[in-house]
């Protein structure tokens, strides 16, 4: 299998070929179909697999499919459990979604907020933690009333940071018809129990 037998648009197989990539991951396989056709999707899978773009890739193709405007407002969340990783995500649809004109903004603690809100202005999407989203969202800053597209990254490792809470409180914010995918290393019972909550009728993939 190669890249093109998923028919994305020639804007995002420009970043699919800067970024490198010549075939797609186990993971891109299987995901990236049931993801252009708008189901939800519950992926086992851990970092190194690329997982990222096998969320990315679909996700661009939606908004470009949407005719989305390109800067703002938000159409898609991806949440993630830490700076690094929320950094990394947000790079990595910058590489691919670069030619597309789609604006990525990137979220998360401990430095200023100001220029997070700034870029937030102008993005269709959003990579945050959810700490400082919340934070945003509590101060008005942060619409997301426009979101019909949420990521569930590195899932346990959220619960494990004990931002359940946090979670819930912003995804109770988000409009209720969207396309919802959740991406975790393991399956204890709790992300099962968000998978119940949050996804409907997912297709499920391993890496
Ligand atoms: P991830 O699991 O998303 O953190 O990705 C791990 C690394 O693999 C990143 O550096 C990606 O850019 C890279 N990568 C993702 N998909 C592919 C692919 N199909 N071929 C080669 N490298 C890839």
């Amino acid at each position: 299998m190669n890249f093109d037998s998923f028919a994305l648009d020639k804007r995002i197989m420009a970043g699919v070929s800067r970024a490198g990539y010549l075939v797609p991951t186990p993971i891109q396989e299987q995901a990236i179909p049931s993801l252009l056709e708008g189901r939800d999707v519950l992926g086992l899978a851990q970092t190194g697999t690329g997982k990222t773009a096998a969320f990315a890739l679909p996700i661009l193709q939606k908004l470009l499919n949407l005719d989305a405007p390109k800067r703002g407002p938000l159409r898609v969340l991806v949440l993630a459990p830490t700076r690094e990783l929320a950094l990394q995500i947000h790079e990595n649809f910058v590489e691919l979604g670069g030619e597309t004109g789609l604006r990525s903004a990137a979220v998360f603690g401990g430095v200023g907020q100001t220029p997070q809100v700034k870029n937030l202005r102008q993005a269709t999407i959003m990579v945050a933690c959810p700490g400082r989203l919340l934070d945003l969202m509590n101060q008005g800053l942060a619409d997301l009333s426009q979101v019909d597209t949420l990521v569930l990254d590195e899932a346990d490792r959220m619960l494990d940071m004990g931002f359940a809470p946090d979670i819930r409180r912003i995804v109770s914010r988000l409009p209720r018809q969207r396309q919802t995918m959740l991406f975790s290393a393991t399956m204890p019972e709790e992300i099962r129990k968000l998978t119940r909550e949050y996804l409907q009728n997912p297709v499920e993939v391993k890496a």
